[in-house]
């Protein structure tokens, strides 16, 4: 007892939770956090943050958190020394490897890493054992962001930074509810609502900013693409397009052209249920604009078709000519975890390598190989579905899971759980015990975001710098050290010793990251990507002169409407939708340890006061829900928020068994996970 006797110390960084990226200063004493202060001079945030980057740190220093390594020795996980944990493991994947060669191995990088160590991984992945086994969180989230970007426009990031969106004259945000989920966002885009800015939502429930919204479209769950194509028609009916845009810098307007004729805002309103009158206002809203700018999140992209999605929100802005303006609108998605942009641009992926080479092109094998002194395996590997299926029929004997509780916040939680108990080895880079660490063979103990040297990518390609404010707590390392450590273990070298060593090596292999490097954010505080040049600034707004396609025009897409994976019926007549709430984070490991619990410790479920009176479930009391794939326990709230035939629940309590309800449906393209809709039934507790 007594007055603390250690200096305070200040400690600049980012914020570990979503892909706003928030600045923020970090005052340990004692190593302990005593308060976290937003940087006034943050890039992104201004002086602002929210409830989960200010006062979400409880679990830095949390009694749960594991300390030393753990090794499963008859059948129990048991402390060990880290040369135990480490020579088990290497030998694990030796046999693994003689078993069933390479491929026989795979890891699941992590969103929640720096972008240091996810380059870190996919090179232990590709140099030491020999596979293009190796994927990220991404998977569940923004993947379709990446592939529907790319096709649309030629590269897998946002078209223009969020600054410009101060300018912009009309928001459409669209499948997001950055009110809870990307909080400094979603109060900026209000400011900007609240200076003039019409604004336009897109939302199934009557999220946060639906309320100042001029028109808020209700689409059911899963019916994106023919709303936006009906938005589309009326932009092309109205002539509300920019034709010289179009004719110049396009391609692809008679096609869609041809297919838009078949969405005419009635036959929309028959699919979404948005009424024909608000679809038309919409567009025009939106067409009428002189700077209209997107906002879309997970809402878009987590469905059967979800890259199409993105592909035909992308058509908007291209008809506008509201993207490759070089004036700074366009459209951006909101990132959810706080580096998803970064891991997919470090390589962490099955196809392609750091900064989007393919794995199929022979000259982007090449550099990497002179880069690493290493051949690079040519096939693609397993994507995250593939690799539990994998593991289930036996071909995949070694699973590396970092950072991302799969057993908890996958879908068809049970499925994942039976191939990790199928995998003869899997390793755990984890904080906590968490359901995936209780099933792991060998659990190593790694350091949070707060204890972390490096840098993330924020939701609009913003590199900004990581740093320690504390050192990890026990026996625990960073996830960089445990990289090496295993390389080590197995024999080999992986070059790059710090972080700062890793990101200016990565800018030898991607000619866009290379005028990149930790003493030039030290400097500059954030640098947007691509950034080829140390001596210039990076590209804020993308394709001034040209989009990254093979002929230097943005594509439209001709996507036809198909339904989702799964429709409500007699025996399970609601849809489920799952998303996140404003003090929470993901699976909640961190966010449900500390004060945030006692803002928010309810796994509600949210449904409209008519459904709760058909299936007689009353406020505040539990009940079930049942879907084809399983079964959660929830707490109901009556809400108007909610469309009657629509429930809503947050993914922050695992243990309600909220993630084995949602299907194994995935999108086409991408394969990441129809989450947003699951047929379910209630039964009143
Ligand atoms: Fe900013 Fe997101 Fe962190 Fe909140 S959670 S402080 S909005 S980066």
């Amino acid at each position: 007892v007594g007055a603390p006797r250690g200096d305070l110390t200040r400690t600049r960084t980012t914020c570990g939770y979503c892909g706003v990226g928030c600045a923020l200063e970090v005052l340990t004493r004692d190593e302990q956090v005593t308060a976290v202060l937003p940087c006034h001079d943050g890039p992104v945030n201004r002086g602002h943050a929210c409830v989960k980057g200010r006062f979400a740190h409880g679990f830095v220093r949390s009694p749960d958190r594991l300390t030393r390594p753990l090794v499963r020795r008859r059948g129990r996980l048991e402390p060990v020394s880290w040369a135990e944990a480490l020579e088990f493991a290497a030998h694990g994947l030796r046999a693994a490897v003689a078993a069933g060669g390479p491929d026989a191995v795979a890891a699941i990088s992590s969103a929640r890493a720096t972008n240091e160590e996810n380059y870190l991984v996919q090179k232990f992945m590709r140099v030491v054992i020999g596979t293009n086994n190796v994927d990220n969180c991404s998977r569940l989230c923004h993947s379709p962001s990446a592939a529907g970007l790319t096709a649309s426009f030629g590269l897998p990031g946002g078209t223009d930074v969020f600054d410009e969106a101060e300018l912009a004259d009309c928001l459409l945000v669209v499948g997001a509810n950055p009110a809870e989920a990307h909080p400094v966002v979603g109060a900026r885009l209000l400011q900007r609502t609240l200076r003039g800015a019409r604004l336009i939502v897109a939302d199934p429930r009557t999220v946060g900013l639906a309320g100042y919204a001029d028109v808020h479209l209700r689409p059911r769950p899963g019916t994106n693409v023919a709303l936006f194509h009906g938005l589309a028609h009326v932009l092309l009916a109205e002539g509300l397009v920019d034709e010289d845009f179009l004719r110049r810098r396009a391609a692809g307007l008679p096609e869609l052209t041809a297919l838009l004729a078949g969405y005419p805002p009635d036959r929309v309103a028959a699919i979404t249920g948005v009424p024909a009158g608000d679809l038309v206002a919409a567009a025009r809203l939106y067409g009428r604009a002189e700077r209209p700018a997107i906002f879309y999140g997970l809402g878009v992209t987590e469905h059967l078709h979800g890259t199409d999605g993105v592909r035909a929100l992308a058509n908007l802005a291209i008809l506008r000519g509201a993207a490759g303006t070089g004036r700074g609108y366009g459209l951006s998605p909101l990132r959810g975890q706080n580096n998803v942009q970064g891991a997919s641009d470090m390589g962490a992926l099955p196809d392609v390598l750091p900064g989007y080479q393919p794995v199929a092109d022979a000259a982007a094998r090449e550099r990497a190989a002179r880069a690493w002194g290493a051949p690079v395996p040519e096939r693609p590997g397993l994507r995250i579905p593939e690799m539990f299926a994998a593991a289930r029929s036996g071909t995949l004997r070694a699973l590396w899971v970092i950072g991302e509780d799969v057993c908890a916040t996958d879908p068809d939680a049970d499925r994942v759980a039976a191939a990790l108990t199928a995998c003869p080895l899997v390793l755990c880079n984890e904080l906590f015990l968490s359901d995936t660490a209780r099933r792991a063979d060998v659990v190593f103990p790694v350091a949070s975001w707060l204890e972390k040297d490096g840098t993330f990518v924020n939701f609009d390609r913003r590199f900004q710098r990581v740093r320690p404010a504390l050192p990890p707590p026990g026996e625990a390392v960073t996830d960089f050290a445990v990289v090496h450590a295993l390389a080590a273990a197995l024999g080999a070298d992986l070059g790059c010793r710090t972080p700062a060593d890793a990101l200016a090596e990565c800018g030898r292999v991607v000619p866009m990251f290379a005028g990149l490097s930790h003493e030039r954010l030290d400097r500059e505080g954030a640098v947007p990507w691509p950034c080829p040049d140390p001596g210039a600034p990076g590209e804020a707004a993308l394709y001034r002169e040209r989009f990254a396609t093979p002929d230097g025009r943005a594509r439209l897409a001709s996507v036809p409407y198909l339904p989702p994976g799964e429709e409500p019926d007699d025996r399970y007549p609601l849809v489920l939708v799952t998303g996140r709430r404003w003090a929470h984070y993901n699976s909640g490991s961190m966010t449900r340890r500390g004060g945030n619990l006692r803002l928010d410790g309810v796994d509600l479920l949210d449904l409209n006061p008519g459904d709760a009176a058909r299936y007689g479930v009353r406020d505040g009391e539990p009940v079930a829900v049942e879907s084809r794939h399983g079964r959660a326990e929830l707490t109901a709230r009556l809400t108007g928020q909610m469309a009657p035939g629509q429930v809503f629940c947050a993914f922050h309590f695992p243990s309600s068994g909220v993630n084995t309800l949602t299907s194994g449906h995935a999108d086409t393209v991408t394969s990441c996970p129809e989450y947003k809709v699951t047929a379910v039934r209630l039964i009143p507790g």
